[in-house]
């Protein structure tokens, strides 16, 4: 299966990408977990990443399409893969299109995962995640987030997950990626799911609307 999950931050996409990806085999390919590693490896792309991350901006179209050509090359992403959050902006929508034609492959399906605004802010508050694998938990804003239940390892909040990086956000996704899912719309690839109600509810939601 070949995929793209959009939707605002705080909709679910890391959760769903994950169980998608897992129950078809699929690489799970999360250009914000990409960036992650690369900022706490002190790379030259996580140098250049880290400013527009912590300001809630968009990290620019070059430095993420080479971060995504080059963890699609991999041999597990040979099989399929699930892009969580790739691609935001028209410009990495038609990179992506032209990397597709050279390997010769198309996407089966673009997903759009929905929910009103005040509802994603209000479970960005309560989220966290394993500093070593990234698997997202939700905690308490106001208590400490505890350990990662696969590895042990601690659970931390995001640093973009404060108020005004949140805004800017918020922002990127109306003005920067609304139009991508209007160009997967037009190509009639789009799939709008309802990310509102319990993860196994939209998985589920998910898993039957691309059957269909
Ligand atoms: P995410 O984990 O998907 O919420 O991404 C966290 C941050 O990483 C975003 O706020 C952006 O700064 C950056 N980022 C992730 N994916 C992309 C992308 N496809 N294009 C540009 N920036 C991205």
């Amino acid at each position: 299966m070949r995929v793209v999950l959009l939707g605002p931050i705080g909709v679910g996409k890391g959760t769903q990408g994950i169980r998608l990806a897992a129950a078809h085999g699929a690489a799970h390919v999360a250009t914000g977990d990409l960036l992650r590693q690369a900022v706490r490896d002190g790379t030259p792309i996580g140098l250049k990443a880290r400013e527009y991350m912590d300001r809630g901006e968009l990290v620019p179209d070059e430095v993420v399409v080479e971060l995504l050509r080059e963890r699609l090359s991999q041999p597990d992403a040979t099989i399929g893969y699930v892009l969580d959050g790739f691609p935001r902006t028209l410009g990495q929508a038609s990179a992506l299109g032209e990397m597709l034609v050279e390997i010769d492959q198309h996407l089966d399906a673009a997903v759009s995962l929905e929910a009103p605004e005040d509802e994603v802010v209000a479970r960005l508050a309560s989220r966290a995640s394993c500093a070593l694998c990234g698997r997202p938990y939700t905690r308490p804003m106001d208590q400490d987030p505890g350990t990662c239940d696969v590895d042990g390892a601690s659970l931390m909040r995001r640093d973009d997950d404060n108020p005004e990086a949140i805004r800017a956000r918020l922002h990127a996704f109306r003005v920067q990626t609304q139009p991508v899912l209007a160009g997967y719309e037009e190509e009639g690839i789009l799939i709008h799911i309802d990310g509102m109600g319990s993860p196994d509810e939209v998985t589920e939601r998910i898993e039957k609307a691309l059957s269909a």
